[in-house]
């Protein structure tokens, strides 16, 4: 059942933290945080998109638009892919208003090959800057909130890694692990008052461009691209279609936690790693045996009516699925 409408949401007062918020979908968590009363830390390294080279502009460019429509940012420009940086993410906060209520946890790079040629030089900094970013601001940042017993945590999981995408194994081990840390996070956080959810978000960035290069050749994926056509071409994916989503889960109003959430293209979803019935062993200390697997492996592997996209092209083709049904393509 739909809700009723509801009254702004806001941030008055409110101290948010978002990282990678030089450029695409960070950028814009920013601006409209900004926008709806928060003080903004824009935190951003200002590399490439595969996260070669740093330059301050990025964050500062950002703070300056923020500046510019009346609202409160402070620019911060180490990297979260350190221990020391992520300190100093939630610092610049600290001491620029004592306190954080929010954290999005957002900043991040590709680095794609295929599985049996990745090295440790496309594994390691994908690992640290979508994984071990989340500990290094997720930590103090989680300490800030727990001393005020209000919190919000977001962190940036990945279609690619629920759901799977060829090219990219050390990008979705990093983004899959968004869930398991968010959980526990969610569970620990919530006698503060913390939650913690995760975004599968969705755009053209500049990660796209890191994308293209020789993706075409997966025939699937090239067949998933025209079925996005119907919403690239309607302008929805772009950036600003995930904000709404991502900053209502940062928001007092929102009361979910321990949350798995897809935004694509418009269609904004609750994503759910599900368990089916599954067959239960004879009552008795024997374990079975492979044999009674093999014979149960039917009752074991049925999922009732659960729907579970296996791939992200599967994922765009559902969304073009309920787009038609709900009517809004025909
Ligand atoms: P983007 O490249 O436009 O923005 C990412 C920003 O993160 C950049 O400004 C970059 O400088 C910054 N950054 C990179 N490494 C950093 C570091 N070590 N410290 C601080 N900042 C750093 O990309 P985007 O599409 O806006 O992606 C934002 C997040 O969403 C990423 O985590 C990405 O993996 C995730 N995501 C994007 C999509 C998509 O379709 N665009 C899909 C799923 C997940």
């Amino acid at each position: 059942m739909e809700s009723a409408a509801v009254a702004q949401i806001r941030f008055d007062d409110r101290v948010a933290i978002v990282t990678g918020a030089g450029n695409g979908l960070g950028r814009e968590y920013a601006l409209e945080l900004a926008r709806r009363g928060a003080k903004v830390v824009v935190n951003d390294l200002g590399g490439s998109g595969s996260g070669v080279g740093a330059s301050a502009t990025a964050a500062e460019r950002v703070v300056e638009e923020i500046r510019d429509l009346g609202g409160t940012a402070v620019a911060n420009t180490d990297s979260v892919a350190t221990r020391a940086g992520g300190a100093s993410v939630v610092q610049t906060a600290l001491d620029a208003w004592g306190r954080v209520d929010v954290l999005i946890s957002n900043a991040g790079f590709l680095r794609n090959s295929r599985f049996e040629d990745l090295t440790d030089e496309q594994i390691d900094p994908i690992i640290d800057v979508h994984l071990k970013a989340a500990f290094y601001v997720g930590q103090p940042a989680y300490r800030a909130m727990r001393a005020n017993g209000y919190g919000r945590m977001l962190f940036t999981g990945s279609a690619s890694a629920m759901f799977g995408h060829a090219w990219q194994a050390n990008y979705a081990s990093g983004k899959g692990a968004m869930v398991g840390l968010s959980n526990v996070i969610a569970l620990e956080g919530s006698a503060y008052g913390i939650q913690s959810n995760v975004l599968l978000p969705t755009a053209v960035s500049r990660l796209a461009d890191e994308m293209d290069q020789g993706f075409m050749e997966i025939p699937e994926f090239a067949k998933s691209i025209q079925t996005a056509d119907f919403s690239a071409s309607d302008g929805r994916v772009v950036p600003e279609f995930n904000t709404p989503l991502a900053l209502y889960l940062v928001s007092e109003n929102c009361q979910a936690t321990h949350g798995l959430y897809s935004s694509n293209s418009g269609r904004y979803a609750r994503v759910r790693i599900c368990a089916g019935e599954g067959w239960v062993a004879p009552k008795g200390s024997v374990p079975p045996t492979l044999e009674d697997i093999s014979t149960h492996f039917d009752k074991i592997s049925e999922l009732g009516e659960f729907s579970q996209p296996m791939t992200v092209y599967e994922e765009f083709t559902a969304v073009a699925a309920a787009a038609r049904k709900q009517g809004v393509y025909p």
